[in-house]
């Protein structure tokens, strides 16, 4: 069986986490914040502020946005459903914006056009959260330039994209966004098994995230209503929740960091394996913006759709376990009962009809990748 992605755990990876079990802490000790400063080493970012999902990132970037009910997000359709949940989650409302059909990506003309509608009708969402479809930002100086000129704040969905650069810096370094979130899931590039962070150039935003992270709980005696009581005393000055990382993930987390550079470098020589062995199969390659590295997260491919189910079938039973990324978010069951349906954005679902996600991970052996690409061909014949 090749899986479409699968981390990369090494013995020091195993000694890092067997550490931790043998030391004073397994939650709140030094390796969450030795993961953050090497979070904040890689993408050029001031803070970072580590949790236990991309997802709880994505709640608490929102939250700490002021994002609430009578607000509304505004997100890909081609994202994973997380994205768009956090705006509900926070009792705002939620609308996307189709992509661009070579780069996955939300378009920056869709967006513009979208938001000059919504100045007119008074109805301009608090935030935009543009996602950077597997490991390649989006045209992000277009959109924090729109972002700026309409009064929006930026999340970038990063979750693909840690180790990716967009022009001459790191995917999230926040130069054209308020906060960037990335995910630790074994499937993307850096694992923690489950985990996330969100990077700021902002203090104050920094601050509310890590206070929302535990509970609204703050032990700064500045933002307290009275003198603390004693060295015990901390105040909870707003609603929060338990989204903290442990110490065994983050310990994981500084061992995989050393080897995000690896990581993104492997995974771009398979990618480009793969161009020159597909390139004479009839199926559509991922297209490259220039001065983007993607950290290739994933390799999509793009075949006929009405042979789409039929190739995906043939993969599946040659024991390639491909997969889909991502059936059109408006278009899930709970999306429709809240307005959205087949139609809306039509650019991301031609995509999906299409779409195929195959193997790609750091460890994938160039004999797996020539047997995946055989397995293919035979399937397109
Ligand atoms: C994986 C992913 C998420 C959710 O990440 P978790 O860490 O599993 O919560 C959100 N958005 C995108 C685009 C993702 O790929």
């Amino acid at each position: 069986m090749i899986p479409y992605g699968r981390q990369d755990i090494t013995q020091a990876d195993i000694d890092a986490v067997s550490d931790v079990l043998r030391s004073d802490f397994l939650t709140q000790g030094p390796q969450v914040p030795a993961f953050e400063a090497a979070i904040c080493a890689a993408t050029g970012a001031a803070h970072a502020v580590a949790v236990n999902s991309a997802t709880s990132a994505l709640h608490i970037a929102c939250l700490a946005l002021d994002l609430g009910p009578g607000d509304t997000l505004w997100t890909s359709p081609n994202t994973f459903v997380a994205t768009a949940n956090v705006g509900h989650l926070c009792g705002a409302s939620v609308d996307f914006v189709d992509i661009d059909a070579d780069t996955f990506n939300m378009c920056p003309k869709a967006l513009e056009a979208k938001l000059e509608a919504a100045k007119r009708d008074g109805t301009l969402p608090k935030i935009i959260a543009p996602v950077h479809m597997c490991g390649q930002s989006c045209d992000m100086a277009a959109i924090g330039a729109l972002a700026t000129q309409y009064g929006v704040k930026v999340i970038e969905d990063a979750s693909h994209a840690i180790g990716g650069r967009y022009g001459d810096r790191a995917v999230g370094a926040c130069e054209h966004s308020d906060i960037c979130v990335f995910s630790f899931h074994p499937v993307k590039i850096v694992t923690t098994a489950e985990g996330g962070a969100a990077t700021t150039n902002d203090p104050a935003l920094a601050a509310r995230m890590e206070r929302l992270r535990s509970h609204g709980i703050t032990r700064d005696p500045a933002l307290m209503t009275h003198e603390p009581d004693g060295a015990w005393y901390y105040q909870q000055i707003e609603l929060g929740l338990n989204y903290r990382m442990t110490e065994l993930q983050a310990a994981l987390g500084v061992a995989q960091m050393q080897r995000l550079g690896a990581f993104v470098a492997r995974r771009n020589d398979l990618a480009d394996r793969y161009d020159a062995l597909l390139a004479d199969l009839p199926l559509q390659r991922p297209g490259r913006l220039p001065g983007v590295l993607s950290s290739f997260h994933l390799y999509v491919i793009r075949v006929a759709a009405a042979r789409r189910r039929a190739v995906f079938d043939h993969l599946r039973d040659q024991g390639v376990l491909a997969n889909v990324h991502y059936i059109p978010v408006h278009t899930q069951p709970y999306w429709q009962e809240h307005g959205f349906g087949p139609g809306d954005f039509p650019a991301s679902e031609a995509y999906y009809a299409q779409a195929i996600s195959i193997p790609l991970y750091a460890g994938l052996s160039e004999a797996d990748q020539d047997f995946v690409t055989a397995t293919l061909a035979e399937a397109l014949k």
